[in-house]
Formats: C-alpha cells, structure tokens, sequence
C-alpha cells in the first residue's frame, strides 16, 4: 500500500472528530455516528452532506485499517521534507504537493527501506543496528562491579574480509557510475529525485572479487564476545550501552550501539535499596530487651559488630557506615533490621523463666493504649 499525496494535507482524525491517539474502537464508533448522520439516505439532494459523508469513508478507509494507520501516522510524523522534497511542509510560504508527480511511488520506495532496517541496499551510509544482549550477574557482582563478557549471536564484520567485502588481498574500487555516492540523481524540474545506484546496488563501491565468507557483504552472522566493565551498584534491569558494538554499518555508515540489560539475582541473606544493603538479624527477646552487641555479615568486608541497646523494639533498623554499595564518593551503608525471634519450642527452663517473666510484669498489658 503506497502513501498517497492527500495524507499530507487532509486531517483524517479531524474529519472523523478524535484525538491522533484514539483507540481503533473509539475511531470505528465514530465514524459508524457520523456515516449514521452523513448518510445520503439520511439526507436526500443535500451535496454538502454528500460531500461529508466521502470525506468521513475516505479518512476511516484509511485510519480504520491498522496497517494503513500506522503508515499515515509516519507520512504526517516524517513531513514533506523527510521524503526529500525541498520546501518543507504544504501551506502558506511552504511547498504544495499538487504538483508533486508520483509522490506514492516515492514515498512507497523511502518506506520500503525504512522497513528493511536500513539494509544494504540504499544509497549512502547507513549507521549499524542496535542490539540488545541480556547479562547476569550475581548480586555481589552487580553491587561490587566486575570486568565480564556478554556473548550474542549477531550480524558483525566480517572477520575474513573486515568488512570490506572484498577478497583478502583485493579491495573494492570507488563506482564509476555514482561516483561513490551511492545514489544516482534525476533532475526532474523542482526536484531532484535520487535512486540507488544500480550499478553497485548502492554500496558506493564495486567489488570486483567478493570474499567467498561473506559473499561480498562484508557482513557474517557469528557468535561474539563483548567484553565490557560492570560498574559498582548496577541494578536489575538496568541497560548498559556500549557504544559502536551494535550491528555493522553499511555503505561506511558507522556500526549500532550494543545495549547490554543486567539481571541481577538475589542474595540468600542481602537485599538492596539503592546505594543501601539490608539484612535482617533476628535477636532474642533478652538481647533486645537487656542490650547486646551482636555479630552480623557484611557483603564484602567480613563480619562487624553491632551494638544493640537495652529496649530494642522488634523492627528497629541499625546503620553500619559504608558497608554498602561501593562508590567513589559516599559509599552506601548496611542497614541492619533487628527482629525479636520467638523460640517455636521452649524448654522446661525456658518455661519457666518466660513465665515468671509475665507473672512479674504485673498484668500491664502493652496494648494498654488501644483501649480495650
Ligand atoms: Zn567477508
Ligand atoms: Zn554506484
């Protein structure tokens, strides 16, 4: 389905009254009220609402159907100028494009590219695809950082001719016929209309003998390894970009950028919160209640001690200074939560001692405060 001039110049939502991001549901129901309203039947002799009634089936023939949307939002989001007319968009002092010769074709053909990725065959550079590889880390990996590799399967250059797509020993030479450019121009009165070259299918140069790997793309499917550098405290789902390791350019255009996603598992006894760790420690009621200075792990650096103090209550978090995620300057802290452990089974001692404790707490209920 080819662009069709009127796309630029006619408001298909307005004709139908509904907003650029309406839903196909809300443009059906629209157009059905208004075709309703519009409809000759409905309105015998009157040419105005004649008149209407075409314009409302022309603009739903065209953003009721998905495949047709999705094109006309591109031909109005790309403008005129995108197309490579001079004069950018219609209007007063602007360009008009009732003149425009076979605007369909041309458009249909810059789509058609567009569609295939910026492949091989247009004219001129085109810069490399972006590539997405996924990365997983241990949690101590991601909070400390570490030198790793990711490995994806990818379009690279290629690594007999390195890119070139010329036989080793031989290169490719500039082609006569666009000069290297890639494109042919056809002076067409106000336009200059271009064309990939056919001579050297665009590339811009002619290989005379191709490397037998590649087959003359210069490009090869391969498995790769990209090394990179995990900074400290990366997170979940984070993307990393490295620039220039996505996919090659073609035509000499400059290569993608490598997006990698670090997913980072979770730690038995550790959590995050940003620059922060957290751990829980659970306390015995008598540690909580009487004060302790209790041992507790840190990620990196071995064991410290952290001092409780007399009346903890169960849920009280404790700061350990810079012993979280690691930084240059200002380095996390472990946040320690102290939790009242309650015993499952008590001994008979136990029992007993728990039991003088509440017959010495005198009745005073801690929930004295609630009022019941
Ligand atoms: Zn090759
Ligand atoms: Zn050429």
């Amino acid at each position: 389905m080819a662009a069709q001039r009127e796309w630029f110049e006619k408001d298909y939502y307005r004709v139908l009254g509904v907003s650029e991001s309406a839903s196909a549901k809300e443009i059906k129901s629209a157009y059905r009220k208004l075709s309703r309203q519009y409809h000759p039947d409905a309105n015998p002799g009157d040419a105005a609402a004649e008149e209407r009634f075409k314009e409302i089936s022309a603009a739903y023939d065209v953003v009721g159907d998905a495949d047709k949307r999705k094109e006309y939002d591109e031909v109005r989001r790309l403008g005129p100028a995108a197309a490579g007319f001079p004069g950018g968009g219609a209007g007063p002092g602007g360009f008009t494009f009732t003149d425009a010769g076979d605007l369909g074709d041309l458009l249909g053909g810059l789509f058609g590219r567009g569609r295939r990725g910026g492949g091989a065959r247009g004219g001129g550079p085109h810069r490399g695809q972006d590539l997405e590889a996924e990365l997983h880390l241990s949690f101590h990996d991601a909070v400390a950082g570490v030198t790793t590799a990711v490995h994806l399967t990818s379009d690279a250059a290629c690594s007999t001719c390195h890119g070139s797509g010329a036989k080793p020993g031989t290169s490719p030479h500039r082609c006569g016929t666009c000069g290297g450019a890639g494109v042919v121009s056809d002076n067409q009165g106000l336009f200059s209309l271009s064309s990939p070259c056919s001579a050297c299918a665009g590339r811009g140069v002619i290989i005379d003998e191709p490397c037998t790997t590649c087959r003359g793309t210069g490009v090869e499917r391969r498995p790769r390894e990209v090394k990179l550098r995990v900074p400290a405290g990366v997170t979940d789902m984070q993307r990393i970009r490295l620039k220039g390791r996505g996919g090659p350019g073609r035509n000499g255009g400059p290569p993608g950028d490598l997006y990698v996603i670090v997913r980072v598992a979770l730690h038995p006894i550790f959590g995050r919160k940003g620059k922060d760790l957290t751990l829980t420690a659970p306390v015995t009621f008598a540690e909580a209640a009487l004060g302790a200075d209790i041992t507790v792990p840190t990620l990196a650096d071995g064991p410290v001690t952290l001092r409780v103090p007399p009346g903890t209550r169960s849920g009280r978090t404790f700061r350990v200074k810079g012993k979280g995620v690691p930084a240059a300057k200002g380095a996390g802290d472990l946040l320690v939560t102290v939790e009242v452990a309650v015993p499952s089974k008590l001994s008979a001692a136990e029992r007993k001692a728990v039991e003088a404790l509440q017959a010495a707490s005198n009745g005073e209920s801690p929930r004295a405060h609630l009022g019941v």
